[in-house]
């Protein structure tokens, strides 16, 4: 039985930074993956450039039933902090919209960088967890396919369950129960919505079509590309409102932001009255988009001879447009899960569990989820920088 100041089990963003921040801080410090690569979804996140932060990033970025929980985190190591590191190693990266921090080369250079600021913790890969057990007041226990453990501190940075063929597990939930703390209910997050057949059947043929749209569902709401897909709506918008999405509600989508089409088709029908309405509203909408809205609508005739009631309902359908997802695509697809270990059983200094002292849920796997944008990697390298700081 190999004993250690600190294990940490998943050597994901989280985990890898734990791992560094105390290994720096001459603990003795090993990491348990059971995937055969270290930092599998940093690999493949941002489209393989890893958009490891956001220049914008604060606490409205987050979902979390604890709001505030967060704050102290994500203010000690900042999206600053992260960008310092990363430009002490040289890694070239680039702004995209929205404050979106992209790598110019390949997202294992972040990988790599963990792994350098990680040097002389000891970790591996393959394992297979079997039990993780408190022996007594001060040590954990955590049993593998190959040998035991006992360490001071637990870590756990397993994630959440999303995309479970790249090995994502529900064990910090496990870990969570077995010793007692509460889990808010993990849900899909960031991912696209689906619909009825009969919906579907109104949208048929506009599958591949994006347009920049405001969606909106109560007070929150994000303005991006929307796309058309044969199973329903996708894009960043949507993948943004499913993080707030339950079974039921009714999300506005807003097709024209900036243009108030009621207005702008009266306006249309005063200068030019023989236009008809789809080729105006074709100016502003793909085309396929703006056939399918006019026929819905009953739209279709020239403007000289379509009632304002009709241009009404028309521009209800595109700024107010009213649907109701009968789904979303699972955890299949989901980027991040929403929800994970209750953060009212944690401290928000260290992430340590306040009830099992040495025990700490750190990453994806705690109720806080981001915003699309970089902000996920920025909480899981800030809880994993608070619990690396004490642990
Ligand atoms: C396709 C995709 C693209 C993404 N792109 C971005 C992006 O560009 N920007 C952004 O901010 N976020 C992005 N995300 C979200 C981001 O990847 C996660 O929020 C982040 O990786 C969470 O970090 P984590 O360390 O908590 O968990 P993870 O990075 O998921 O790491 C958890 C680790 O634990 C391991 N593990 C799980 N169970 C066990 C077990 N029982 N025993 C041992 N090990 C275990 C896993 O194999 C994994 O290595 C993306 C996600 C996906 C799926």
């Amino acid at each position: 039985m190999s004993q250690f100041d600190v294990i940490i089990i998943g050597a994901g963003a989280a985990g890898l930074m734990c791992a560094a921040k105390a290994k720096q801080r001459g603990r003795k410090v090993l990491v348990l993956e059971q995937a055969a690569e270290v930092g599998r979804k940093i690999f493949i996140s941002g489209g393989g450039r890893c958009n490891f932060t956001n220049h914008y990033t604060s606490p409205e970025n987050f979902l979390s039933a604890n709001p505030r929980f967060l704050v102290s985190a994500l203010t000690r190591y900042n999206q600053h902090d992260f960008i310092a590191l990363v430009d002490k190693y040289e890694i070239q990266w680039h702004e995209r919209k929205f404050g979106q921090l992209f790598c110019l080369g390949p997202a294992k250079q972040i990988i790599d960088m963990l792994l350098a600021e990680a040097k002389g913790a000891d970790i591996r890969t393959a394992v297979t967890l079997k039990a993780v057990s408190k022996k007594d007041r001060d040590q954990f226990s955590v049993e593998t396919d190959r040998c035991s453990f006992t360490s001071e501190a637990l870590v756990i940075a397993t994630g959440g369950p999303s995309i479970p063929k790249m090995g994502s597990s529900t064990f910090a939930y496990q870990v969570a129960q077995q010793f007692g703390l509460q889990v808010v209910e993990p849900r899909a997050g960031l991912v696209p919505l689906t619909f009825d057949n009969k919906f579907m059947a109104r949208l048929e043929g506009l599958s591949g079509i994006s347009v920049n749209a405001k969606v909106a569902l109560g007070k929150t709401r994000f303005t991006d590309a929307l796309l058309f897909t044969h199973r329903g709506l996708s894009g960043p918008a949507i993948l943004q409102i499913s993080s707030y999405w339950s079974g039921g509600d009714i999300i506005t989508v807003d097709l024209l932001p900036d243009i108030n089409l009621f207005d702008y088709l009266k306006e249309a029908k005063q200068r030019q009255p023989k236009k008809d309405v789809v080729t105006i509203l074709g100016s502003l909408l793909p085309a396929r988009l703006a056939q399918r809205m006019t026929s819905w609508t009953e739209s279709n005739g020239r403007l000289a001879e379509t009632s304002n009631k009709t241009l009404q309902r028309l521009a209800d359908h595109i700024n107010r447009w009213q649907v109701t997802p009968d789904g979303s695509e699972g955890m299949r697809i989901a980027e991040v899960t929403v929800g994970g270990v209750d953060t009212n059983g944690l401290s928000s200094k260290t992430m340590e569990a306040s009830a099992v002292p040495g025990l700490y849920f750190i990453g994806e796997c705690v109720d806080v989820t981001g915003h699309l944008g970089g902000f996920n990697f920025q909480w899981a390298w800030a809880s994993g920088h608070a619990c690396g700081e004490v642990v």
